[in-house]
C-alpha cells in the first residue's frame, strides 16, 4: 500500500491553456504528466504507474504462445534508440521517413558529413533489427522468430497536439516477425493480430481492427487498431452488418458495378469558351450547367521527381494515400509553375484529351480513378486558359495508363462486401500490424536457407502498438465530468482509502485494516492521508479515478459504519465496521471479475 502523501500526486483545479481535449485536460489535471515543450512530457508517479501496467499487460499478451496459429510468443529485446544514418540511407524509405526523423548533430559534423548527420534518433526500428537478424539467423531451423520491445520513439511531428496523442517522443512496443514462407508470416500476422486483441481487451479499451493503406511501409496488407473517439485523427468506414471496416485512407465502396459496361461515344469532341471558368463548381453554374459527375476532375502531381496525372469525377475528391500504391516513393501536389510547361494550361483548364497534353512525353503516366467509367462521356480541360471540352469518351479520348482507386469514398456508399451503406466514424490509432513482405529483407539481405540448401530472403512483419496513446486513448474512453475512471487492470491503485481524520488513532487504524484486507483480496491500495478538506479529498479521488473507494472517520465512525463508493456510481453505501473484512473483500473480487 502506498500513502498519497508519500507519494507525488499533484492535482489541479483548472486545465492548461493548451488543453483542447477531456483526456488531455485530465492526464494534466489528475497529475498523471507534465509538459516540457511542445509534444515532450515528464510521466509523473500516477501516469508512469499506469504506464508499467500498460507495458507489462502488453509484455504478457506479445510473449503468450498462440498455439492456433503455430506460433510461440515474441521474444523481448532492447536496441539503440540512435541509429547511424548509414542504416537508414542503405534502407528503403529514408527519402520518405527523413522528414519526421531528429538528426543528432555529433562532434563528427566537421568530417566531411556535415550537411547530412550521422545519426538519427528512431521512428521505428526496422533499420535495426533487420540488419540484426541478418548477423544472427541463417538457417530455416531458426524460423520463425518474432522480436519485440517496449521503448521510447522519436518523430519530429509537424504538429504535436492533445498531449500525449501525437507526441514527439513517445513510447511504443514495437514488434518485428521474420519467417521462411509467405504462409508462415501470415500465421505471424494472425498470432500478433490475436495478441492486440486480447491486450486491448485486457487493458478494459474498445479497439476495432480495421484495414488500413501500407503508406512508406509498403508491405502487403495491414490493419489498424482505432479507439473510437470524436477527436480522433482517423476516419473509419464501416457498416456492422458486412463487418467491413477500414481507415478511409484504405476504404472502398461498392460503387462501381463488377458488370458495368463503358459507355459508347455520343459524338464528336467539341471545344468551348468558358472565360474565367477554374473551378469544377463554376462549370456546373449556369450557363454552362455540367453537373459535376458529367465532369472529370485532372489533378497534376510530382512522383520521385516526374509529373504525372490523376484523373477523378468532378463530384469526387482524392484519397491522397491511395496514390501510395503507384509506388512512388515520394510524391506531392505539382505546383502552378511547374503544370503549365506541361499541360499548356494554368490550373483550372487542365485535361488530359489525347493529344492536348503539351509536353505528353514528360508524364510518369495518367492515372484514372475506376468512377470515371461512369462518367462515360464528359467534360474536361482542354489544356488553354479558358477552353473546355465536351463529348469526351473515357475509352475514345482518354490515354489512361492504370485505373486505381484513388477517390475518398464518402458515407452512404454501397459496401464493398455486402452493398449496404457505409458509414463513418472518428477513431484513434492506438495500433497498427503490417504484412511486410521481404522489402527489408531484400534491401539488407536478411536471407537463410532452406533444407536444399536454396537461399531466400526472409518474409517479414511489423508491429507497433502506441503505448502512452493507448493510456491517453483509455481515458478519452473512460472519464465523466469529474475525472478519469480507470479501467481495472491498468489503475494507478484499485484501490482508494480515504482518511477523513489522519491524526485520529481509530481511523488510522480502520483506513490500515480496510487497506489490508483489500491487499489480501489482490488489490493495489492508495491511502490518503493528507490533512486535507473532505470537500479536497472527494473531488481528488473522482478526479485521479481509482476504482474503489472507501472513506473513514467523521460522523461515521462514531456511528461504527465507514463509506464505499466505486467510481462509476454516484451511490454511497455504509457499511458496518464489523462486516469490514468480509465486505472489502467482496467488492474486491467482483470489480476484478467484471473487469
Ligand atoms: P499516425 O498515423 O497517428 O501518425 P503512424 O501510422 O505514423 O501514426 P505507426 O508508425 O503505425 O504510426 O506507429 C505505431 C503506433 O505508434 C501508432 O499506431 C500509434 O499508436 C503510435 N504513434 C505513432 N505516432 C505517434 C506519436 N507522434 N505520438 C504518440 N503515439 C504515436
Ligand atoms: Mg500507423
Amino acid at each position: 500500500m502506498k500513502y498519497w502523501s508519500q507519494t507525488f500526486i499533484p492535482t489541479l483545479k483548472e486545465s492548461p491553456a493548451d488543453a483542447e481535449i477531456a483526456s488531455h485536460k485530465l492526464l494534466v489535471r489528475a497529475g498523471l504528466v507534465r509538459k516540457l515543450s511542445g509534444g515532450l512530457y515528464t510521466f509523473m508517479p500516477l501516469g508512469l504507474r499506469v504506464m508499467q501496467k500498460i507495458s507489462q499487460i502488453c509484455r504478457e499478451e506479445m510473449e503468450r504462445e498462440q498455439p492456433a496459429q503455430e506460433r510461440g510468443g515474441a521474444i523481448e529485446l532492447w536496441m539503440p534508440h540512435v541509429h547511424p544514418v548509414e542504416l537508414w540511407e542503405k534502407g528503403p524509405r529514408w527519402a520518405a521517413a527523413r522528414e519526421i526523423m531528429f538528426r543528432v548533430d555529433s562532434a563528427g559534423a566537421g568530417k566531411g558529413r556535415s550537411k547530412e548527420p550521422e545519426f538519427v534518433l528512431g521512428p521505428t526500428h526496422e533499420e535495426v533489427i533487420t540488419p540484426l537478424v541478418k548477423a544472427e539467423i541463417t538457417s530455416y531451423r531458426d524460423l520463425p522468430k518474432n522480436f519485440y520491445q517496449i521503448a521510447t520513439k522519436f518523430r519530429n511531428e509537424i504538429r504535436p497536439r492533445f498531449g500525449l496523442m501525437r507526441a514527439r517522443e513517445f513510447v511504443m512496443m514495437d514488434a518485428y516477425s521474420f519467417d521462411a514462407t509467405d504462409d508462415g508470416a501470415i500465421k505471424s500476422y494472425l498470432a500478433m493480430k490475436t495478441a492486440y486483441e486480447n491486450f486491448f481487451r485486457r487493458i478494459g479499451v474498445t479497439a476495432i481492427a480495421v484495414e488500413a493503406d501500407t503508406g512508406v511501409m509498403g508491405g502487403s496488407f495491414s490493419h489498424e487498431f482505432m479507439v473510437p473517439a470524436e477527436i480522433g485523427d482517423d476516419d473509419v468506414i464501416y457498416n456492422e452488418e458486412s463487418g467491413y471496416a477500414a481507415n478511409r485512407e484504405k476504404a472502398t465502396s461498392g460503387l462501381v458495378p463488377a458488370d458495368l459496361v463503358d459507355a459508347a461515344p455520343v459524338g464528336e469532341l467539341e471545344e468551348f469558351a468558358t472565360p474565367g471558368v477554374v473551378t469544377i463548381a463554376a462549370l456546373e453554374a449556369a450557363p454552362y450547367s455540367v453537373a459535376a459527375d458529367k465532369q472529370f476532375k485532372t489533378l497534376v502531381y510530382v512522383g520521385d521527381g516526374k509529373p504525372f496525372l490523376v484523373i477523378l469525377r468532378g463530384c469526387d475528391e482524392l484519397e491522397e494515400a491511395k496514390i501510395g500504391s503507384l509506388g512512388f516513393t515520394v510524391f506531392r501536389p505539382a505546383t502552378a509553375e511547374e503544370i503549365e510547361p506541361v499541360l499548356g494550361a494554368k490550373p483550372g483548364s487542365l485535361g488530359a484529351v489525347n493529344g492536348s497534353v503539351k509536353n505528353q512525353s514528360a508524364l510518369a503516366g495518367i492515372f484514372a480513378d475506376h468512377a470515371i467509367r461512369l462518367v462515360g462521356n464528359g467534360t474536361t480541360g482542354a489544356n488553354k486558359d479558358g477552353v473546355h471540352v465536351r463529348n469526351v469518351n473515357v475509352t475514345r479520348d482518354l490515354a489512361i495508363t492504370k485505373f486505381g482507386d484513388f477517390r475518398r469514398v464518402r458515407p452512404g456508399e454501397p459496401d464493398p462486401k455486402s452493398g449496404q451503406p457505409l458509414k463513418v466514424r472518428r477513431g484513434i490509432e492506438v495500433g497498427h500490424i503490417f504484412k511486410l513482405g521481404t522489402k527489408y529483407s531484400e534491401k539488407f539481405e536478411a536471407v537463410y536457407t532452406d533444407d536444399k540448401k536454396q537461399s531466400h530472403p526472409m518474409v517479414m512483419g511489423c508491429y507497433g502498438i502506441g503505448v502512452s496513446r493507448t493510456l491517453q486513448a483509455v481515458i478519452e474512453q473512460s472519464h465523466d465530468a469529474d475525472g478519469i475512471i480507470w479501467p481495472w487492470a491498468i489503475a494507478p491503485w484499485q484501490v482508494l482509502v480515504v482518511n477523513l481524520d489522519p491524526q485520529d488513532a481509530a481511523a488510522t487504524a480502520l483506513v490500515k485494516q480496510l487497506a489490508t484486507a483489500a491487499e489480501k483480496a489482490g488489490a493495489d491500495v492508495l491511502i490518503d492521508d493528507r490533512v486535507e478538506r473532505p470537500g479536497v479529498k472527494f473531488k481528488d479521488a473522482d478526479l485521479i479515478g481509482i476504482p474503489l473507494r472507501f472513506t473513514v472517520g467523521g460522523k461515521g465512525l462514531k456511528e461504527g459504519i465507514f463509506e464505499f463508493k466505486p467510481r462509476r456510481s454516484k451511490e454511497v453505501r455504509k457499511i458496518a465496521i464489523a462486516d469490514a473484512d468480509t465486505v472489502v473483500a467482496q467488492v474486491v473480487h467482483e470489480a476484478a471479475v467484471k473487469a
